[in-house]
C-alpha cells in the first residue's frame, strides 16, 4: 500500500505484512512507517538558504483489520529528521497493548521510551485516534463534542519576493483566502503589506518568528501593523524575552500569540504571563491527544487559541482540523503547499475550514 508511494525503502516494525483478521480482536496493535518526502510547490525561501523538500514519515496502526493512519512532518530547525524518528519508532513495541484505546497509557510508554522525539510521537497518537475513532464510527470532533460549523478561516501563508512577477503571483494565489498570514522578521516587512495592500484589504496576521529585535521595535510594527487590519502578531521576539513582551501585551493595540515559546502543556500556563493567546501545533504537542488539552487549558486562562501546522499531508492537516471548532484562528495550509498529497481529508472551501463526515480523523488515501 504505502510501497508504491515513496521510493525509500519500506520499514516494517511489526507487521503490516501479516494476516489480517477480519474478524475478533486480534489483541495486538500493529505498527508499520515508512520516509514519504513532502515536495513543496514553492521554495521556502530562509535566511541563508532554499529548501524545496520537507522530510516526513507517514505511519500506520493496524488492528483487528482497521488501520489508522498518522504522520510525522520534520521541518529541520525542529531538530527531527527520518532517522530519529524511525529509530524512534522502531523501539517502540506496540504489540504490548491489546487495546487502541489506551492512547494515554500509550503516551506514557512512549515518555519512557525517549524524551524528546515530539513529532515522532505525534504520528503514533494521529493513528491512534484514527483507529479508534474508525472503530466507534465516528470523527473526532464528534467525540470530543465539537460542532463543525464553528470552525474559523485558514490563513494562507505569503512570504516576501524580491521579484516583482513572483510576488504578484504570490499574492494572486491568495484569493481564496478569507485571512493572509504574512512572515515578518527577515527583513521587507512592510514591502510585503504593502504590496498586499495595493490589491486587496484582506484581513492579515503577521508571524514575526521572533524576528523584531526590541520591544520598541516590536511596539512600532504592532501599531503600524493595526492601521493595516491585522488581526494578531504572532512570536514578536525571542521565545527568551518574556519580560520584554509582557511589557508588549500591556501596549500592543493588537492581540500577541505564542508559537516558538508553547510546545507542550505545561508551557500553557507560563504563556499567560505574556501573552494573549498560543498556537497549538501536533508536531510539537505530541499529537491530538495533548493538543486538546492545550486548547481547553489555554481557553479556561482566557487565552486565546490558534492551531498550527508545519508542512503536512492532510493526514496530519485534518487530524488538526479536528480541533478547529476550539479555535479563535487557524492556519492549517501545509497541505495546500505540497504538491504529492496521498490523503483527501479536511477541505477549505470559500476560506474556512470544512471538516469531512468521515469516522476517525476524516481521512482516506487518494
Ligand atoms: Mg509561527
Amino acid at each position: 500500500m504505502l510501497g508504491a508511494l515513496i521510493a525509500a525503502a519500506p520499514i516494517s516494525v511489526s507487521a503490516l505484512d501479516s494476516p489480517t483478521r477480519k474478524t475478533g480482536r486480534s489483541g495486538r496493535l500493529n505498527l508499520s512507517f515508512e520516509p514519504y518526502e513532502l515536495q513543496l510547490r514553492h521554495a521556502f525561501n530562509l535566511a541563508r538558504n532554499q529548501r524545496t523538500t520537507t522530510p516526513g514519515v507517514q505511519v500506520q496502526i493496524e488492528y483487528d483489520g482497521i488501520i489508522g493512519y498518522g504522520e510525522a512532518s520534520m521541518p529541520p530547525y525542529l531538530g527531527e529528521s527520518v532517522a530519529s524518528v524511525t529509530e524512534f519508532l522502531s523501539r517502540l513495541d506496540l504489540s504490548q497493548f491489546s487495546d487502541p484505546f489506551r492512547i494515554e497509557d500509550i503516551h506514557e510508554y512512549m515518555e519512557s521510551v525517549a524524551p524528546n522525539n515530539r513529532a515522532a510521537k505525534a504520528s503514533i497518537d494521529i493513528a491512534l485516534h484514527d483507529l479508534t475513532g474508525k472503530i466507534m464510527g465516528q470523527p473526532w470532533y464528534k467525540i470530543w463534542g465539537l460542532n463543525p460549523d464553528n470552525t474559523p478561516n485558514t490563513s494562507f501563508t505569503i512570504s516576501y519576493d524580491a521579484n516583482p512577477s513572483e510576488m504578484k503571483k504570490k499574492i494572486e494565489e491568495t484569493a481564496p483566502f478569507k485571512v493572509v498570514k504574512v512572515k515578518m522578521g527577515v527583513g521587507h516587512d512592510k514591502e510585503t503589506v504593502e504590496a498586499l495592500r495595493r490589491v486587496s484589504d484582506v484581513p492579515i496576521c503577521v508571524d514575526a518568528n521572533q524576528g523584531w529585535a526590541d520591544k520598541e521595535e516590536a511596539l512600532e510594527m504592532c501599531h503600524w501593523l493595526a492601521d493595516r487590519n491585522c488581526l494578531f502578531v504572532e512570536q514578536p521576539m525571542d521565545k527568551s524575552a518574556i519580560d520584554d513582551t509582557a511589557w508588549l501585551r500591556e501596549r500592543s493595540p493588537l492581540p500577541i500569540i505564542a508559537d516558538e515559546f508553547i510546545q507542550r502543556l505545561p508551557d500553557v500556563k507560563r504563556a499567560a504571563q505574556a501573552y494573549d493567546g498560543i498556537n497549538i501545533k501536533l508536531m510539537k504537542s505530541t499529537g491530538m491527544h495533548e493538543a486538546y488539552q492545550m486548547a481547553t487549558m489555554a481557553r479556561s486562562l482566557g487565552l486565546k487559541v490558534m492551531l498550527g501546522c508545519m508542512t503536512e499531508t492532510s493526514c496530519a492537516v485534518s487530524a488538526a482540523a479536528q480541533l478547529a471548532p476550539l479555535a479563535d484562528w487557524a492556519d492549517l495550509d501545509g497541505n495546500l503547499l505540497i504538491s504529492n498529497d496521498i490523503f483527501d481529508g479536511m477541505k477549505i472551501v470559500d476560506g474556512k475550514i470544512t471538516l469531512p463526515d468521515r469516522p476517525g480523523i476524516g481521512v482516506v488515501k487518494v
